[in-house]
């Protein structure tokens, strides 16, 4: 139930890259027999990966995943266009990829302002426009969020961005493999994406990144990825990546339409059988695979302990497993009390989930709930005033 954290490697994924481990294991910059085979490799991965995108394989980087893509991306179009302009617009309730890269510029000379959402966790173009200022150099938005699911205007943005002469990137990390998406029909710039949240590899991943877009290289060294991402090609994982995203769009219709299914089904019963829980996120513009719930009276460490004691996998609304005892700054940004963001529950449904494991989910979740319910003074006394 926490796909949206990683997903296992799919059997033709896993298949795909042993080859390129075992027979056709050279470098791609080497000019021999082997160094060529992987630069085949490399170089047809490129092309269907752009394919899928609707962009040219010219235009696609390989990284080590979507924290790399989002970093590059920002702190790529800052350094370049520095000339330009020093002010950037992205939201409050980007992944933190984003927002810590944003919060380092800030320290080193720029301006950023990050846009609020609505309870649904939707931006508002009008507040988009108003922020542009002649020296707005990038517009960054989530595709759809990691945490509550919601889904973004991208198209609209995309048109606002190219209207204002101003570069669009989106993090779609969580979008890509539920969502058809074209860089060219959207207007989007630069485009992240990472392997392990669609079944392939952790540690990979690409930046879609427009012919047009002027950006400093990331990492420097040699001259693999067109002079602008040194590192020998991790050839493996990158034809991981491109069988998952093949895998992905392949089975769209057929994956959405499953997962959809199966998150009503868990958000319905959970509705149905217990108290005092809101649906967080927007209820249509949501990822197919995202649950996230409040749960009043209830802290989410202890939740998600008691899941976890019967085999089920589910993140928090608070970052404990990173240290803090935070709450979700997304869920912040959406106007929940402290308290409730606190009690917070993100189910992501995958591929591998099966009908029947939505009962036995809901069927503990409620035991778990009541137990914890009946030590909470605060729900004791809601009891008794009724
Ligand atoms: C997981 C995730 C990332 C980070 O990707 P990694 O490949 O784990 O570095 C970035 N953005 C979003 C929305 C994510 O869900």
């Amino acid at each position: 139930m926490d796909n949206a954290a990683t997903t296992p490697v799919k059997k033709e994924v896993l298949d795909s890259m042993i080859p390129y481990f075992k027979e056709f294991y050279g470098n791609p910059s080497s000019i021999y027999k082997k160094g060529r085979e992987a630069k085949k490799a490399l170089d047809e991965s490129r092309e269907k990966v752009a394919k899928i995108l609707g962009a040219s394989s010219r235009e696609i980087y390989f990284t080590s995943g979507g924290s790399e893509s989002d970093n590059w991306a920002i702190k790529g179009v800052a350094f370049g266009n520095k000339d330009k302009g020093n002010h950037i617009i992205t939201t409050k309730i980007e992944h933190h990829a984003v927002l810590h890269t944003c919060e380092y510029l800030e320290r080193n000379g720029f301006d950023v302002t990050y846009l609020d959402v609505d309870e649904y966790g939707m931006i508002n173009l009008e507040d988009l426009k108003n922020a542009i200022t002649d020296k707005t150099i990038l517009i960054s938005v989530i595709y759809a969020n990691n945490e509550v699911g919601t889904i973004q205007p991208i198209s609209e943005i995309g048109k606002i961005a190219k209207q204002n002469n101003i570069y669009f990137h989106t993090d779609a990390v969580q979008a890509i493999g539920n969502i058809e998406i074209d860089v060219e029909d959207l207007n989007i710039d630069l485009l992240s994406l990472s392997a392990h949240k669609l079944y392939g590899p952790k540690g990979v991943g690409a930046l879609y990144i427009r012919k047009s877009v002027k950006l400093h290289p990331y990492i420097h060294g040699g001259a693999q990825e067109r002079n602008r991402r040194a590192g020998t090609e991790s050839i493996p994982n990158i034809v991981g990546l491109t069988k998952a995203l093949e895998i992905a769009y392949e089975n769209l219709e057929s994956h959405n339409e499953k997962l959809i299914l199966l998150r009503d089904k868990l958000i319905k019963n959970i509705m149905d059988n217990i108290s005092h829980v809101k649906l967080n996120g927007h209820p249509e513009k949501r990822l197919p695979g995202n649950v996230n719930v409040s749960l009043k009276f209830i802290e989410g460490e202890a939740l998600l302990l008691s899941l976890d004691m019967v085999g089920i996998a589910a993140s928090s609304g608070s970052a404990c497993t990173s240290g803090s005892l935070d709450p979700s700054h997304v869920l912040l940004a959406m106007g929940l009390p402290h308290e409730i963001a606190h009690g917070s529950l993100r189910l992501s449904l995958g591929d591998f989930n099966e009908e029947d494991e939505i009962d036995y989910v809901v069927e503990n979740l409620k035991k778990i709930v009541d137990r914890l319910r009946a030590m909470s003074p605060l729900y004791d006394k809601l009891e008794e005033d009724k």
